[in-house]
């Protein structure tokens, strides 16, 4: 997606060698016509599945998330990080470890938000080694949801959760897929 890419060209700051920072548009201050944007273009890149909700994983996930939801006319779900060791009954769990934090969150979606049978899209900010969306395909699999396909603001093709996805055979759409960095500038593939 152009607009995306300018974006991250002009306001992106490369952290080291792997790591972005887009503080200024999408994980801090939130570019609402920027997300709207990507939320339609999320909506035609899925537009021949069928889908009853989106899914997503506090707190960075929420905002194309919900923008997605409103141009398919679905409800969002955020499932909630949680560092306690002690869960309710009532939730659907994962363990996600998150490679930027160094720290594994338990994610958690209540059960009473997902239904059997129902058709998903996951949409996350950043796939990087494929951790937070394996952990809603976990969700998914022990909620009996049919996964569409998960779509991606920011992909890092060079770290492994493509590779992670296809094995999965998860239909992927990201709106920037990111090469390298190279002397501390993006290079898109
Ligand atoms: P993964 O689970 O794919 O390893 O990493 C995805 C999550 O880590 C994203 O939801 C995002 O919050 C965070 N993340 C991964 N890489 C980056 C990055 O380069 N920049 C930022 N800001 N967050 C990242």
């Amino acid at each position: 997606m152009k607009l995306l890419e300018e974006r991250i060209q002009k306001d992106g700051r490369v952290l080291n060698e792997d790591v972005l920072k887009v503080d200024s548009f999408l994980n801090h201050q939130i570019d609402p016509e920027l997300m709207q944007a990507m939320g339609q273009e999320f909506a035609r890149l899925f537009a021949n599945e069928k889908i009853d909700k989106v899914l997503t994983v506090e707190t960075s996930g929420i905002a194309p998330a919900v923008f997605a939801g409103l141009a398919l006319h679905v409800p969002v779900v955020f499932a909630r990080k949680n560092k306690s060791l002690t869960l309710p009954d009532n939730v659907w769990t994962a363990d996600v470890y998150s490679f930027t934090k160094q720290t594994t969150n338990h994610i958690m979606i209540d059960k009473r938000f997902l239904t059997a049978g129902e058709n998903v899209l996951i949409i996350d900010d950043f796939l990087a080694n494929g951790q937070a969306v394996d952990g809603l395909l976990t969700i998914a699999q022990d909620a009996d949801l049919n996964v569409v396909g998960a779509g991606i603001v920011i992909e890092k093709t060079f770290q492994k959760g493509r590779q992670l996805l296809d094995e999965r055979g998860i239909h992927v759409e990201s709106l920037a897929r990111i090469k390298a960095f190279v002397n501390g500038q993006v290079e898109f593939l």
